[in-house]
């Protein structure tokens, strides 16, 4: 069956069924004799699809984690009330005190700030490694247990070789760890690529409407053990509503990821058109850093550009110019935003010019050309106002 129709048949129940899945609020479960309830407590110690209690997620979190489970091609998913949460806990289950963890220079700055904040003073090793590595022996110490990447990269998306940098993990004996949070399951695969785990914030695309917080990780393999035991010891969990928005915005995240990247082109050709711009970062071109890796890996891009601004711009003028374009922080949802950004490992890139004047957009689900026609005001605005 094809992705696009199993998105629409997730969570169906037989019929007749309502159907999406019911939002199912409990924290306890009733039974009627001890019988049933100690039937109960030893099944789901093999089968976290078990309806026991609230903490390991209702029926409605089950047919959510059954779903992700599917897109991304794991053994097994687990949820959490954040993207944060998701990154926080999967490096928790994987790390301990004594063990190495390779950090890719291209991850999200709070998956930075797990690894400063909790890892390092808990006795984990952390270097980082630069986005296009591939063969990691340069890197790799006797105690190295995981590679986190993030591909394509926070801001300015350089896009890794995953297949190459997973055999070269694996042949050392360490996990791969992917945040798919750009991709979010649909345009990139990491457990098909090699990754043994991979993170997804659906509060970006797969809720895909600006109104859920959640994270999702799935696991295949030796790996899946590990991350379950840790997420029952922690307690992570997602609330039934949360989970019945996120399966309702996946129906859809085909078309709408379509859109984003169909409106993406038109403003990132309308850029480099402009005097203005000295750079645009977006995967799909073919001078962005990995392009190859890209084309051979993912489906798609999806609705994000970075733009980097010559000094003529006045970029808080022109932020403050856009009207369809709000400032905010987070992207995924429908709705266009405009934020600006400072790429410190841009500067290894030669030629990039003002890095004071980066400003990166998601680009949403208006109509294209309102969208172009806001840009040309504000940056003609912006210019003048120099
Ligand atoms: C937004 C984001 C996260 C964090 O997700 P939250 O739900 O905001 O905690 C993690 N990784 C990447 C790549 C993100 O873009």
């Amino acid at each position: 069956m094809h992705r696009e129709t199993k998105l629409l048949h997730y969570g169906r129940g037989t019929l007749p069924t309502p159907a999406n899945p019911p939002v199912v609020r409990a924290s306890t479960i009733l039974h009627d004799t001890l019988e049933s309830y100690e039937e109960t407590l030893r099944r789901r110690n093999a089968d976290d699809s078990v309806l026991s209690y609230g903490r390991r997620g209702t029926t409605t979190a089950h047919a959510l984690m059954a779903a992700i489970n599917d897109l991304e091609g794991g053994d097994g998913c687990w949820l959490f009330p954040s993207g944060v949460a998701a990154i926080a806990t999967t490096l928790q289950a994987y790390l301990h005190q004594g063990d190495h963890l390779l950090l890719a220079e291209t991850a999200f700055h709070a998956t930075r700030t797990v690894c400063d904040h909790f890892l390092k003073p808990n006795g984990v090793r952390v270097d980082t490694i630069p986005w296009d590595a591939a063969d990691l022996s340069q890197w790799i110490r006797p105690e190295t247990r995981a590679i986190f990447v993030e591909s394509p990269g926070s801001d300015t998306f350089e896009v890794m070789n995953l297949p190459a940098l997973c055999k070269s993990a694996h042949e050392h004996g360490a996990i791969v760890i992917a945040d798919n949070t750009y991709g979010s399951g649909w345009l990139y695969q990491p457990l098909q690529l090699g990754c043994d785990v991979s993170i997804i914030a659906g509060t970006k695309y797969l809720s895909g409407h600006a109104d859920v917080m959640m994270g999702a990780v799935t696991a295949r393999g030796a790996a899946t053990s590990e991350l379950r035991q840790a997420v029952l010891a922690c307690g992570q969990t997602l609330a039934p509503d949360e989970a019945y928005a996120t399966l309702r915005g996946m129906r859809t995240i085909n078309l709408r990821i379509e859109r984003h990247e169909e409106n993406a082109h038109v403003v990132v050709n309308w850029f480099k058109s402009r005097k203005e711009v000295e750079r645009v970062l977006h995967p799909a071109l073919a001078e962005h850093p990995g392009h190859a890796s890209w084309q051979r890996d993912a489906s798609g891009t999806n609705g994000l550009v970075t733009v980097l601004f010559n000094s003529r711009v006045n970029i808080r003028a022109f932020l403050n110019s856009l009207q369809l374009f709000a400032i905010g922080s987070s992207w995924g949802g429908f709705e266009s935003l405009a934020k600006k950004v400072q790429p410190t490992r841009i500067l290894t890139q030669a030629g990039m010019g003002d890095l004071n004047n980066v400003v990166r957009f998601h680009i949403g689900l208006e109509h294209v050309a309102d969208l172009i026609d806001d840009l040309e005001t504000a940056l003609n605005a912006a210019v003048a106002a120099k």
